[in-house]
């Protein structure tokens, strides 16, 4: 899909990459996700391994740590820029959030097949943009990225 096939933009979305821009500009691993109810965005945050030495870190973990304590997450939407790992999977499942918005799994395939199986609805957004930043990414860094990813 390219950029002009882009029929909507949508907000929370656009939050989500913006984290993984600024995580790219501190040095770090360009994947955001963003927590929204209702489209309202409630936390963003960003892969901050590079950042803050924390291996756990990864974007989505970050922008739940930013959401601090929820009482449900059912009426949650997790956005990332990149296919969810084993990880984040299994805090998505734990936490219940029912559905993920990803920019890209090109790049990570991720774990859509056992996010499914638990029933959270996956939405992949197929995000040019997403794919680039994360190519320019690993071609630039590739022992930081196989170390993000355990590889
Ligand atoms: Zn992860």
């Amino acid at each position: 899909m390219t950029e002009t096939e882009r029929v909507t933009v949508d907000p929370v979305f656009e939050a989500a990459y913006e984290a993984a821009q600024k995580s790219l500009r501190e040095g770090g691993i360009p994947i955001g996700a963003a927590l929204a109810r209702g489209g309202e965005v409630i936390a963003s945050g960003h892969n901050e391994r590079v950042q803050n030495g924390d291996p756990i870190a990864h974007g989505e973990m970050s922008a739940l740590r930013v959401a601090g304590r929820q009482k449900s997450y059912r009426d949650m939407t997790l956005y990332t820029t990149l296919a969810p790992c084993a990880m984040c999977t299994g805090t998505i499942i734990q936490f219940k959030i029912p559905r993920v918005v990803v920019g890209e799994a090109e790049t990570f395939p991720g774990e859509f097949d056992l996010l499914r199986s638990r029933g959270v609805e996956v939405v992949v957004l197929n995000d040019d943009r997403c794919v680039d930043m994360m190519r320019t990414f690993q071609n630039e860094h590739p022992e930081l990225w196989a170390e993000d990813i355990a590889e």
